[in-house]
């Protein structure tokens, strides 16, 4: 059997492209990472001959001894790596992905219809915590499910837990989900939990982009508050491309939460897991439990905090005001200019993040801000001063944009940025992922 370079020199020659250009550009989009070697040795292993439907000790076909004892494995280091305690919380390590994992909560905990209320696409929240618009169910939650979203605090910028709680008052949700992909503050789970039990609804976090910082104890901790933690797997945490949900081993509001989930995952939206997903995530948990890990994920916001209060003396306006975590959302409507431009001008630059909706938009197509995140180049070592030069190159990035708007105003060339700013473009994206 041959090798990748003689079977197909045509995806080689991709694969070389795609390596050359995340070694050569300033990777900041915030749910981005580099995986371990290791991981990647692990994910491109015959673990992914095989099939193995059902759980271990208990699955569909043979041959599974060795499947059995790696997702074991992976299931144990995954109660380890959050401070879990086995006889309390379990976990399900075979979902494919973060959405998928989410779907697989809401359809193990609710019946079609019923409702949930997750933090607003356009305020920060995930498409799959119920994202729609005033015309069009745009999610696969919000198709099958009713969905209202809470908001942000404009002025503050945070989360504006006593407007929930009065909505949760009158909508009478059954979820509530924790968690978002461009908030740069943590989450107080105290208080909903408080809303949460006030109207008698589960309590969810998905915790995908900060699940490397929850491992590390360096944000506050969702298991102490929730009944189903979910996560990606490849974004702080810096493992494979994958997802976990964490459920504790009781039954709340009358469902039992371990087979509710299970059964969700398998038979109910999954087939055969992927095993050497699974394999590169056992991987990468050993790794979450060690020292450099918890000293790479003080660096991660050590590090935002530094681009942060640099951008802050740039005379820019941040979402909130900074951040606590590995994110920082910049509010670029004060310059008059918008966040698919500065995307566009930075991308030629090899400079790498994403266009972002923040609160108070017009328009999610065309954004008003920029997220930037902190932990894929910190795992290649930029310490506070590279982001703190991170932050000047933006700048300069940001300046060229408001020069190349007013150059090209009344230009051929206002026809290409009408583009790059039209719907059409900017749905070809997604407003955050
Ligand atoms: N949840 C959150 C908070 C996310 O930010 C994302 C993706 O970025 C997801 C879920 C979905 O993960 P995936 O893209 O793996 O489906």
């Amino acid at each position: 059997d041959n090798g990748l370079s003689e079977a197909d020199p045509e995806v080689r020659g991709i694969i070389e492209k795609e390596k050359e250009r995340q070694f050569k550009s300033l990777e900041l989009i915030a749910s981005e990472n580099f995986t371990y070697r290791a991981v990647m040795e692990a994910v491109g292993s015959c673990l992914t001959n095989k099939y193995s439907e059902g759980l271990p000790g208990k699955r569909y076909y043979g041959g599974n001894e060795h499947i059995d004892e790696l997702e074991t494995l992976c299931q144990k280091r995954a109660l380890d790596a959050f401070h879990l305690d086995g006889k309390k919380w379990g976990v399900n390590v075979q979902p494919l992905s973060g959405s998928p994992a989410n779907f697989e909560v809401y359809t193990a905990v609710l019946k079609p219809h019923d409702r949930l209320m997750g933090l607003d696409l356009s305020h920060g929240g995930h498409l799959s915590h119920g994202f729609m618009t005033p015309k069009r169910r745009v999610s696969g939650t919000s198709i099958y499910f009713e969905s209202m979203s809470y908001r942000l605090n404009e002025s503050t910028g945070l989360v504006d837990y006593d407007k929930l709680e009065e909505m949760a008052d009158r909508f009478k949700p059954k979820l509530i989900i924790a968690g978002a992909s461009a908030y740069p503050r943590d989450f107080n789970y105290p208080h909903m939990r408080k809303i949460a039990d006030a109207v008698g609804a589960f309590l969810m976090m998905d915790m995908a982009h900060i699940s490397g910082l929850v491992a590390a104890s360096v944000l506050a901790n969702p298991f102490d508050y929730c009944d189903i933690v979910t996560t990606t797997t490849h974004k702080s945490l810096r493992g494979p491309r994958g997802g976990m949900i964490f459920f504790k081993k009781d039954t709340v509001l009358g469902v039992d939460l371990e087979s509710a989930i299970n059964n969700a995952v398998f038979p109910g939206l999954q087939g055969g897991p992927h095993n050497h997903t699974i394999g590169g995530l056992a991987v990468c948990l050993k790794y979450a439990q060690s020292p450099e890990f918890k000293a790479y994920q003080n660096k991660v916001v050590s590090n935002c905090r530094a681009l942060a209060s640099r951008l802050t003396e740039l005379g820019y306006k941040l979402v909130s005001g900074g951040s606590d975590n590995h994110l920082v959302l910049v509010d670029l409507r004060p310059l008059g200019i918008d966040g698919a431009r500065v995307e566009k001008i930075l991308d030629m630059a090899s400079i790498t993040l994403n266009k972002n909706s923040v609160p108070g938009d017009k328009s999610a197509v065309v954004p008003g801000g920029i997220r930037i995140g902190s932990p894929a180049m910190t795992t290649r070592g930029f310490t506070e001063k590279e982001f703190i030069a991170v932050a000047d190159y933006i700048h300069e990035g940001v300046q060229i944009t408001i020069d190349a708007k007013r150059a090209v105003s009344g230009s051929k060339l206002q026809d290409f940025m009408r583009f790059v700013t039209s719907p059409e473009f900017s749905l070809k994206d997604r407003v955050s992922d």
